[in-house]
């Protein structure tokens, strides 16, 4: 029989390996076991697996035959490890409820303190405990949160109550209210559950249990888990588990507390303990940012300056053994820990342990050191570095010497620079930003509801909240620059302004964060481009050892090629010659070539072009100094060059001396309906070759000249677009043969180049062995095949792409990351069938999926020669082209 429930702590050990596998009791319920297993103080609990939570889901909310039995066996073996009785009158053993997904989703999950609690066993808390106040404060809490949780009521109605009590009694903290205050908003709570739901609260400790676990499992299926999902590609047929686990109480005094931590700084790496605790408080106090934390260690107390005893002076004793437990776990784990811990009456107790989310800038820092102290190897870092992350450290920072206004200084929670229009409400963040305007999303705290504000956002900016709260952990996760808890800033949302310092600010003034500092400016301050030195340069170098693809770039300017090289391009995979004819300059004469009766007033104003042309490519082979360089003649729809108003018209009937009348007839015969299926790539050349006879003229000119000025001659690859047909192939191959032919002639001096084609169409990829008989080399261009392939219009599809994503036909939007049950059986075919007929044909791939971590891992096991991205996401891809090497 197949068990759904597995314990933990209380002495016992599984000999069944499922105990610890977090597919099957969640990354939360495999680190309590593990930690357990190791000696570590771990409450006594339970785990119900995530194969229930799908079990459960499927059926329509029915639970297996067996649970019920398996629950109550394993409840038995918390109370015999505790000894307390679940409901017992006298004293009650009172239980957690937790869900633990095989990933972490912070703050998506929900979680129920204090269960067991009633009108009875809380007086028996209070009588075993020996103080009232605590238990009726933990009833409050537990009625407050299981209400919001399980029964689905407002949790602003709990916190007006007390707000309200509060003001009343004359108290203005929390720490002021006594047992008799609690008792009355036990019962103002109660009250408040049988107003709303017309039946009392549950007082049966079997129902609180039951209702809990069916919410922890109703809850992956929320909409908020499943916008996390969505955004970090988690799948939904995970589930999550349900966690059961005996209390222990942060929460009972002065010898009590309560807190967070990691084994390493999370933000810049360093080895150096950093967290959060607070005495007296429960788990939920320190994350909810209720109460302002206080540092873990003097040294980062020291470093903020702060006031507060921090624990490692207040509670040396639990210090101490908290410190050790850091040490244990990160030897075990060889990984930095984010840890949950209690201290009850001294005592100090684990509660949750799980690899720690950093920055990029951490990620990094903490691969290369584990790596020198032996804790991991090269390999082991490498694969540890979402290559993603790296966005983090290659976008800018705020220049030094920009002078800046600053408004107010909070916790630098999650680093980088980001300048934006003010937004109050994340609906409003993401409207925004679909309208393309840069925005700061700033929140008195972000909650669950915000992410898909924080994601729309360029930085976030809260009121409250320390350096593990919502808002810092989710924009740390995001890489969104994050500043959170920044004194003196209040939020009128009535009338969407709010001061920060002695200043007001209303929606939509433009203010910038630093992430890195915690500062707050008004306006828009002038950010420097990163360096990528340090760690990042060591870890790149492991990267370049373990790939075996070569990396290339996608550009066209000689700043963007200057920008890729300092990346690690090793040469540039694709150089689009019709973003070079877009110029103000050249447009004219580009129009008038288009626009020509015929082929003679083409070449005239083609004659025109190629200057230009060369001076472009002699720029780039100067920059690219005898690297690789593709470059794919001209491909776009005519029309896109064609002038569209009145005053166009008549400005270049001036300048080329045509009538307006014959510019428009002549560009109304250009008129396409389906121009990404129509006159473009190489059937512009066929058609019209002397406009790729001028481009092929231009590169081998400029190589020639680069060639003679520098002795270091570039060796061309001259690409042909959209080709579906080996004699497309074949006769513009002649074209450029021809002008290089003509242009070595007048040089005195001949080259090494290549002519290759791109892989595009799908009639292509299935042809791929006969065009390798002419083509020299592939290069897939995955934008148009994805397009022609799934019939999809690159221009188009993004407005209905979402709700594909979101009902789950495809896992993420195929243009950003490759369809590879689809159209990578094209690339394989084509890689396969190509190299049969010429077993060294070079290929690569140019389209945006170069660039993407998972495409790039599909490339290695195709066996491509190298991917091609655009500068910012070379790093990218040479650390994803490591990864997938090594796996
Ligand atoms: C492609 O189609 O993948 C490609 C790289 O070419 P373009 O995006 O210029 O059409
Ligand atoms: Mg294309």
């Amino acid at each position: 029989m197949t068990s759904y429930v597995f314990t933990f702590g209380g002495g016992v050990t599984h000999a069944d390996p499922r105990a610890k596998d977090k597919t099957v009791v969640g990354g939360k319920g495999a680190n309590l076991a593990e930690m357990a297993g190791i000696g570590l103080p771990v409450p006594p609990g339970f785990t119900i697996t995530t194969e229930e939570c799908v079990r459960y889901l499927a059926e329509g909310g029915d639970f297996s035959d067996s649970l019920k039995a398996e629950v109550a066996e394993a409840l038995a073996h918390i109370e015999r490890s505790v000894g307390k009785q679940f409901g017992d009158p006298a004293d009650p053993l009172l239980v957690s409820v937790r869900s633990g997904a095989r990933v972490s989703m912070p703050g998506m999950m929900d979680t129920v303190l204090n269960l067991g609690l009633n009108d009875q066993t809380v007086q028996g808390l209070a009588a075993s405990s020996g103080d009232a106040r605590f238990a009726w404060d933990s009833y409050r809490r537990f009625i407050h949160m299981y209400s919001d949780v399980v029964l689905g009521l407002d949790h602003h109605l709990f916190e007006d109550a007390l707000e309200i009590a509060k003001e009343d009694a004359g108290y203005y903290a929390d720490v002021e209210m006594q047992a008799e205050d609690w008792q009355k908003i036990v019962k103002e709570y109660e009250g408040i559950v049988q107003d709303k739901l017309g039946r009392p609260f549950p007082q049966d400790p079997q129902e609180q249990l039951w209702g809990a676990i069916r919410a922890v499992f109703d809850s992956w299926d929320s909409d908020r888990a499943k916008v996390y999902r969505r955004l970090n590609d988690i799948p939904g047929d995970w589930g999550t588990a349900v966690n059961v686990q005996a209390m222990v109480f942060g929460n009972m005094g002065e010898t009590s507390a309560t807190g967070v931590a990691f084994t390493r700084d999370p933000a810049t790496g360093e080895k150096a303990y950093y967290g959060e605790w607070l005495i007296n408080a429960q788990g939920e106090d320190v994350v909810a940012g209720i109460r302002t934390p206080q540092y873990l260690t003097k040294y980062s107390r020291e470093r903020a300056g702060a006031k507060p005893l921090s624990m490692e002076e207040a509670m040396p004793e639990a210090y101490a053994e908290l410190a050790a437990v850091f040490e244990l776990l990160e030897q075990h784990y060889r990984e930095m820990q984010d840890i949950e811990f209690t201290v009850e009456r001294g005592k100090l107790w684990m509660l949750q342990t799980r690899t720690g989310k950093r920055t990029a800038k951490a990620a990094l820092k903490m691969a290369v050191d584990m790596v020198g102290e032996g804790l991991i190897d090269e390999k082991t870092a490498i694969l540890r570095v979402d290559p993603m992350a790296l966005d983090q450290l290659l976008h800018p920072t705020l220049d030094p010497d920009a002078p800046r206004d600053i408004l107010a200084k909070g916790l630098p929670a999650s680093p980088g620079a980001a300048s934006g229009a003010i937004v109050l409400d994340a609906d409003t963040a993401q409207s925004h930003a679909e309208r393309g305007e840069a925005v700061i999303l700033v929140r008195v705290e972000t909650s669950p509801e915000d992410i898909h504000g924080m994601h729309a956002a360029k930085g976030i900016l809260t009121a409250r909240g320390g350096m593990t709260s919502h808002a810092a952990v989710v924009a740390r996760g995001m890489g969104r620059p994050c500043v959170s808890g920044a004194a003196g800033l209040s939020i009128d949302m009535a009338n969407r302004t709010l001061r920060i310092g002695n200043r007001e600010l209303k929606e939509g003034d433009i203010i910038t964060l630093d992430g890195t500092t915690g500062d707050v400016m008004a306006g828009e301050v002038r950010t420097i481009e990163p360096e990528l030195v340090g760690d990042f340069g060591v870890l790149m170098d492991w990267a370049d050892r373990h790939r075996r693809m070569k990396v290339r770039t996608n550009a066209e300017t000689p700043a963007d090629c200057r920008t890729a090289r300092q990346f690690g391009a090793e040469g540039i995979g694709l150089c689009r010659t019709e973003h070079m004819f877009f110029d103000d300059k050249r447009i004219a004469a580009v129009r008038q070539m288009i626009l020509a009766e015929d082929e003679a007033g083409r070449r005239a104003a083609l004659a025109k072009l190629l200057p230009e042309q060369r001076a472009d490519f002699h720029a780039i082979f100067a920059v690219m100094a005898g690297l690789p360089v593709t470059i794919r003649l001209l491909d776009p729809p005519l029309h896109e060059f064609l002038p569209h108003s009145d005053a166009e018209f008549a400005e270049l009937s001036d300048m080329i001396g045509i009538g307006v009348d014959t510019l428009k007839r002549r560009a109304g015969e250009l008129y396409e309906f389906n121009p990404m299926l129509g006159h473009r790539g190489c059937r512009l050349g066929i058609t019209f070759p002397e406009i790729y006879e001028m481009q092929a003229r231009a590169i081998f000119e400029a190589a020639c000249d680069v060639a003679a000025a520098s002795g270091e001659a570039p060796v061309p690859e001259v690409m042909i677009p959209l080709v579906a047909t080996r004699r497309e192939l074949e006769i513009l191959k002649g074209v450029v043969d021809r002008a290089a032919q003509a242009v070595f002639a007048e040089k005195g001096r001949t080259l090494h180049y290549h002519v290759g084609t791109m892989i595009e169409l799908p009639r292509a990829a299935l042809m791929a062995g006969e065009i390798a008989e002419v083509g020299e080399f592939f290069s897939f261009g995955t934008n148009d095949l994805t397009q022609t392939t799934l019939g999809l219009s690159r221009d188009d599809s993004a407005k209905f792409l979402n709700a594909y994503v979101e009902q789950g036909i495809f896992a993420r939007d195929p243009f950003v990351s490759l369809d590879v049950d689809g159209v990578g059986q094209l690339v394989s075919l084509a890689a396969e069938r190509g190299r049969t007929t010429r077993p060294d044909i070079k290929l690569g791939i140019c389209g945006e999926h170069g660039g993407d971590p998972a495409s790039i891992a599909f490339c290695e096991k195709v066996g491509l020669d190298y991917v091609s991205a655009s500068p910012f996401r070379v790093p990218i891809a040479r650390l994803a082209a490591a990864q997938a090497a090594l796996r």
